[in-house]
């Protein structure tokens, strides 16, 4: 191995040179020269060489004379006596001084270079192990691919008990042990250990104040203890040295590793404090993968076994569409059998059109956050969409069919007694019309008349909007054809505008002359425009402004009526569509059935559009209706 230094005694200045400078350093090797013994003597004391080569006859100390000093001040490197006389006593004599090699001058450069390979090398098998730079050099490449094994590893006991094991390797210690701090109890627990009995593993629990390496946790330094201070890990545990080293993770200490020689004297050197300290290091960063693995690990099982328990449906999709998530209800609904559908394409794995949508769609134009779902065995679902921050979208599937059915029967029993109402009604109002014909009335009695006049017509209002409503519901206005929105909105606009006058309020109508017309059946479209548009008037004080818009935009028509009224609170938005439901804070004064927005739903649905409200207590209300454009059949 060049590199390696050399010391050159040589009296004659062209042996040392030739030695020197042509056939050493071009080598590789360092090399140092004296010209005589007594200098070589010094400087191999001082410099260390890994060898010498020295001349036999030299001025104040000759080549055996500075062997045998160097003998007796333990300085064994390999040592090569050249000479230019090789008499049997000479030989003799270098043998006995236990000279590596003995030359004969006139040298010959290949001799003399691989005698010097030859003795550097068996010197470096010779050294002790414990004082080489080989050994080093190993131990590091022997703590770099331990590390590299644990911070692969991530089983938690795994990767402690391989720690110890490595610790104790490195060390060549008789004992290994690993304690990890308790969170909670802040004691030190052993999780890991090598050659400790189990028994004594299992119990053991170190209060970290005053502890050996409850000191180590608090002082964030390793300790070294020689065998003349014996030690006591705990009571009655008595090791004669012992290395303890901080497990520390971003400055926070979390616990110990540790080695100990209990029955052998070998001490520890600093030098297995520093592996230790580096070993440690590796294991703290495994030991924290492990751990976050674990704690993942945990939380991902939890997370599957209450979506699997649960009776609901839940996808979730990232930003990309791609599946994270789809558990056993859900697919059941959808009829996926396959369970690898993690990790693939929404539109590649599911077909029913309503959650494509509702997973995919997320443009402007369809902010809808719910779906229904018709299964062909006739259950519903009710799909709703939610956003998962830094994951992507979650739909949640309920089963809704006995709420559906039970809203069914509801309808059908309010539609039969609003049917049979209707007549008994009817007579009311007539014979309340005739009674002024029939004889004088007074004033008290007109008063009466009027207030059963009012109230009847209230009810008949209230009983055609219920027939309307299951009218629709039950799909009776199949009746379609196409038809202007346009021109039914601006009907509408035209006919409540005055009322919004009355008001004091400013009435805007943005609605163009014409516009493709929409596949639809004209009383109900304006009677969908017409509420909304009265709706808005109503929950707008006086002075307030109401504004009618429709636009068109790609293959769909979009009505809008904004108001600067009321407002409606977040949490009754979501129920304003369902009958009878009226927010909560309308004034008394604002008269109303809680039947009206259920009806144009119905209708809007009931014409392939869509319904939304966007509303802020006391600043104003958006309905947005959008409704999908008359495509005429090819023939
Ligand atoms: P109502 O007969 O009560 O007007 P609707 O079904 O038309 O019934 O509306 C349901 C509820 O929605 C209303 O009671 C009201 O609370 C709220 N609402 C509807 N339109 C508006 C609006 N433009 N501004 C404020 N609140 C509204």
């Amino acid at each position: 191995m060049s590199g390696e230094r050399i010391l050159v005694a040589e009296d004659s200045p062209e042996v040392r040179e030739f030695i020197a400078d042509y056939v050493l350093k071009p080598a590789g090797y360092e090399v140092l020269v004296a010209d005589d013994g007594a200098i070589a003597f010094r400087l191999a004391r001082e410099k260390k060489p890994d060898l010498i080569i020295a001349d036999w006859r030299m001025p104040n100390l000759d080549g055996l004379d500075l062997k045998r000093a160097l003998t007796s001040h333990s300085i064994n490197v390999p040592f090569i006596l050249i000479s230019g006389e090789a008499t049997e006593e000479v030989i003799a004599q270098a043998a006995l001084s236990n000279v590596s090699a003995f030359l004969r001058k006139p040298l010959k450069t290949d001799v003399l270079l691989k005698v010097v390979s030859y003795h550097l090398s068996q010197q470096r098998k010779s050294l002790p192990v414990a004082d080489s730079t080989e050994k080093r050099v190993r131990e590091l490449e022997t703590l770099q691919s331990i590390g590299h094994a644990l911070t692969s590893t991530l089983d938690l006991d795994q990767v402690l008990s391989r720690v110890v094991e490595a610790a104790v390797s490195l060390t060549d210690a008789e004992e290994g042990s690993l304690l990890l701090l308790d969170e909670y109890t802040h004691e030190l627990v052993m999780r890991a250990a090598r050659n400790f009995d189990d028994q004594f593993v299992r119990t053991f629990r170190l209060r970290s104040e005053d502890s050996l390496a409850g000191e180590v946790i608090r002082t964030g330094t390793p300790m070294l203890f020689g065998p003349n201070m014996p030690q006591k890990i705990k009571t009655s545990y008595l090791v004669r040295s012992l290395i303890y080293v901080p497990l520390r993770m971003q400055n926070r200490i979390f616990g110990v590793l540790g080695v100990d020689n209990r029955i052998n004297a070998r001490t520890f050197a600093d030098t297995d404090v520093t592996t230790l300290n580096a070993l440690a290091d590796y294991a703290a960063i495994a030991i924290e993968n492990a751990r976050l693995y674990q704690h993942t690990n945990a939380e991902r099982l939890k997370l599957e076994a209450i979506l699997t328990h649960t009776g609901d449906g839940v996808i979730v999709v990232n930003d990309s569409n791609r599946i994270v998530l789809i558990n056993a209800p859900a697919r059941a609904v959808l009829n996926l059998d396959e369970n690898h559908v993690a990790g693939k394409l929404v539109t590649d794995v599911i077909i029913n059109q309503e959650v494509r949508d509702l997973l995919t769609h997320e443009s402007a134009a369809s902010p809808q956050k719910r779906t229904e779902i018709i299964l062909d065995d006739n259950r519903v679902f009710n799909a709703s969409l939610t956003s998962v921050p830094e994951v992507g979208r979650a739909v949640i599937m309920q089963d809704i069919t006995h709420l559906k059915q039970l809203d069914r029967i509801k309808s059908e029993f309010v539609t039969t007694v609003s049917h049979d109402l209707r007549s008994p009604l009817t007579a009311i109002l007539g014979y309340v019309g005739l009674l002024k014909r029939v004889g004088p009335i007074n004033a008290q009695q007109d008063e009466f008349i009027k207030r059963i006049e009012i109230s009847a017509n209230a009810i008949t209002t209230l009983i055609t909007d219920l027939l309307d409503l299951g009218r629709i519901e039950a799909g009776f206005d199949t009746q379609k054809e196409p038809v202007s929105l346009a021109r039914l909105a601006k009907h509408a606009a035209d006919g409540l505008s005055p009322k919004a006058g009355l008001k004091g309020q400013k009435f805007v109508a943005n609605i163009p002359e014409s516009l493709p017309p929409v596949l639809g059946n004209a009383i109900r479209l304006r009677q969908m425009s017409a509420n909304l548009i009265d709706n808005a008037i109503k929950y707008t004080p006086e002075g307030g402004t109401v504004t009618v818009n429709l636009l068109e935009a790609d293959d769909q028509e979009i009505f809008t009526v904004s108001d600067t009224g009321i407002g409606i609170p977040l949490a009754d938005q979501p129920y304003i569509f369902d009958k009878f439901y009226r927010a909560k804070g309308v004034p008394d004064t604002i008269q109303g059935t809680g039947l009206g927005l259920s009806i144009v739903k119905s209708i809007v649905e009931n014409h392939g559009g869509r319904i939304w409200v966007d509303s802020k207590p006391n600043q104003g209300t958006t309905f947005t209706v959008v409704l999908p454009k008359y495509v005429e059949k090819k023939k």
